[in-house]
């Protein structure tokens, strides 16, 4: 009976591994093909703002992808997918080169575009990079890609293509900076221009239940200074958090509290909004040309 029993829950995890193989590889397919079509795929823009004064100054490209029968589908779901299946190397570029094009609509602003690490095993990459930059005439300069910590401790050809990108201009930008679990060595190597607090440490500021968060943050935007660093928080969603990172120094800011990211049409607007209350009469007439 017992027996009988751990065969029927075999079958069923089987069944259910079975579904899960199934489920990713029709996910696999269907990318691909949105790939191919560039239908389905776009790619959104979240304004990063100056702490000191709330102004925008650059836009970090987040894609997005509409799925005909599923829907709104995130990256958190499908990047893992896309990553595992190699399908991140045209992804990747691919929104390398819309981000590159939208970009060119704003001189004044930085934008930046998030790299996984899987990437930097493709053949060539640093070299591919430059040229989709070079292709769309934006200035690497204004162009940051966004690392994760697992970059910083890869291989050799890694890190060789990783120099390569800093020295043809980009800025480097370490994301979700605080939640990897190596030591902090490698920001003594100066690989990165910028970190990024990571998301998890903003959420618990000001929660009376959590009184680690607030000196925590803290000291990571002083060790981002003292090694000559740009900090950025993200996952701002209040005005305490707001104003507890502009008065500890923090760069810049982004979040919900300034937007979501939005389509480059409404990024256009909210430049212009923030821009009305300098001087109501210019951009009035301006409205009127
Ligand atoms: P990330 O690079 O850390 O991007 C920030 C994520 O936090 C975005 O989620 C953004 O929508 C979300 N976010 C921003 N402000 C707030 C806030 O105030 N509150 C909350 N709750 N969330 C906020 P999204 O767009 O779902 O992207 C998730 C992750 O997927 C990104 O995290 C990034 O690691 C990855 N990703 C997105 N686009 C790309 C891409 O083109 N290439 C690669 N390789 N990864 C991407
Ligand atoms: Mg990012
Ligand atoms: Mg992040
Ligand atoms: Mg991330």
């Amino acid at each position: 009976h017992a027996k009988a029993e751990g065969r029927d829950v075999r079958r069923y995890f089987a069944d259910v591994m079975d579904q899960h193989v199934k489920l990713r590889a029709r996910i696999e397919d269907d990318l691909r093909s949105a790939l191919k079509r560039e239908r389905g795929l776009k790619v959104l823009y979240q304004p990063q703002v100056s702490a000191a004064d709330g102004t925008i100054i650059g836009l970090e490209a987040l894609v997005r992808w509409h799925h005909p029968t599923h829907g709104l589908i995130l990256p958190d779901q499908f990047i893992p997918i896309a990553e595992e299946t190699g399908l991140i190397v045209p992804l990747g570029e691919w929104v390398l080169r819309q981000a590159c094009e939208t970009s060119l609509r704003w001189p004044h602003l930085f934008m930046a575009v998030n790299l996984s690490a899987k990437q930097f095993h493709s053949n060539k990459f640093a070299e591919r990079v430059i040229k989709i930059v070079r292709d769309s005439g934006a200035d690497p300069r204004r162009i940051e890609l966004e690392i994760t910590e697992s970059v910083l401790l890869g291989d050799p050809a890694t890190r060789e293509a990783l120099k390569a990108l800093r020295e043809a201009g980009f800025r480097i930008a370490l994301d979700d900076f605080g939640t990897g679990h190596s030591s902090l060595g490698y920001l003594r190597q100066f690989e990165v221009d910028k970190i990024k607090i990571d998301r998890s440490f903003i959420k618990q500021l000001g929660q009376g239940s959590d009184k680690n968060s607030g000196p925590l943050v803290e000291a990571i935007v002083a060790l981002g200074h003292t090694m000559g660093l740009t900090v950025t928080a993200e996952g701002i969603e209040t005005d305490q958090q707001r104003e507890f990172l502009a008065s500890r120094g923090c760069n810049e800011l982004q979040g919900f509290l300034f937007s979501e990211a939005v389509t480059a049409d409404a990024v256009a607007d909210l430049i212009r909004a923030s821009m009305r209350p300098v001087s109501k009469a210019v951009s009035a007439s301006l409205d009127r040309n």
